[in-house]
C-alpha cells in the first residue's frame, strides 16, 4: 500500500478518535492507519517478552479507541528505540515514533500503572535540558533514591567500579553550545503548545 492513502497529521486538525489523536501527535507521517496487523513488529522486538502487549496488539487497541488501556500498557516504556520493528514493518508504520507519542501522552495525562518509568524519563530530560547530555550517576542515584532507596547501597559498588574505570563520570559536564540547544528545546516546546 502506498503512502498516498495515508492521512498526514497536518490533515487531522481536530482529532475525533484516539487513533486520530495518536496520529496527530506523532511528528511526520506515522502511517499508523496502514497497519495490517501482521505481527512482524512484535516478532522482531528484543523487549517483547517484557511487554504487556506486542506493538501489533497495542495498535489494535488504539484503533479500538481503548485509550486508558493503551496508555497504561508498559509496552512503550519497554521500547528501547532500536528501530528494528520500524525497518521491518511492511507498511512503513513509524512504530518507534508512535511509542514516543504514547509515552508523551501518558505523562501529559498522568495515565500509567507504574510511575517509575515516566519518572525516569523526566529525570533524564531534566539532565539533558540543563547539561545537554545525560549524567548517568546522577540519573541512577536520583531515580533509586526516589523509588528504591535501599537499592542505592546495592548499586553503589558497581557505580564506584564504573567511575574508577572511567566508564562513568563522577560529576556532570555541560556541553558546548548549550544556548543553541536551549533555543531548539524552547522552540520545540512552543510548537508543541500550539499543536
Ligand atoms: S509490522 Fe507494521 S503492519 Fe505489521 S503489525 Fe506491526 S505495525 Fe502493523
Ligand atoms: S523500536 Fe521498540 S518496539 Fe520496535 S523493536 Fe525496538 S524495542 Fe521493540
Amino acid at each position: 500500500m502506498s503512502s498516498a492513502n495515508i492521512s498526514p497529521p497536518s490533515e487531522i486538525k481536530h482529532p475525533k478518535s484516539f487513533l486520530e489523536e495518536v496520529i496527530a501527535a506523532t511528528p511526520g507521517e506515522s502511517h499508523l492507519m496502514n497497519c495490517i496487523q501482521c505481527g512482524t513488529c512484535g516478532g522482531s522486538c528484543p523487549s517483547g517478552q517484557d511487554m504487556d502487549h506486542t506493538p501489533r496488539a497495542l495498535f489494535a487497541m488504539i484503533a479500538a479507541g481503548l485509550k486508558e488501556h493503551t496508555l497504561k500498557s508498559n509496552t512503550p516504556w519497554y521500547c528501547v528505540s532500536c528501530y528494528y520493528c520500524t525497518v521491518r514493518c511492511p507498511q512503513s508504520v513509524h512504530i518507534t515514533d508512535i511509542m514516543y507519542t504514547l509515552k508523551r501522552m501518558a505523562v501529559k495525562e498522568k495515565i500509567y500503572n507504574d510511575a517509575k518509568a515516566p519518572d525516569f524519563s523526566k529525570t533524564f530530560i531534566n539532565w539533558v535540558e540543563n547539561y545537554g547530555r545525560a549524567f548517568e550517576l546522577g540519573l541512577m542515584s536520583m531515580h533509586m533514591l526516589k523509588h528504591n532507596p535501599f537499592g542505592v547501597f546495592k548499586m553503589a559498588g558497581m557505580g564506584v567500579g564504573m567511575v574508577t574505570k572511567g566508564r562513568m563520570a563522577f560529576t556532570p559536564t555541560r556541553i558546548k553550545g548549550m544556548d543553541g540547544l536551549k533555543a531548539i528545546l524552547n522552540k520545540a516546546k512552543e510548537l508543541e503548545a500550539v499543536a
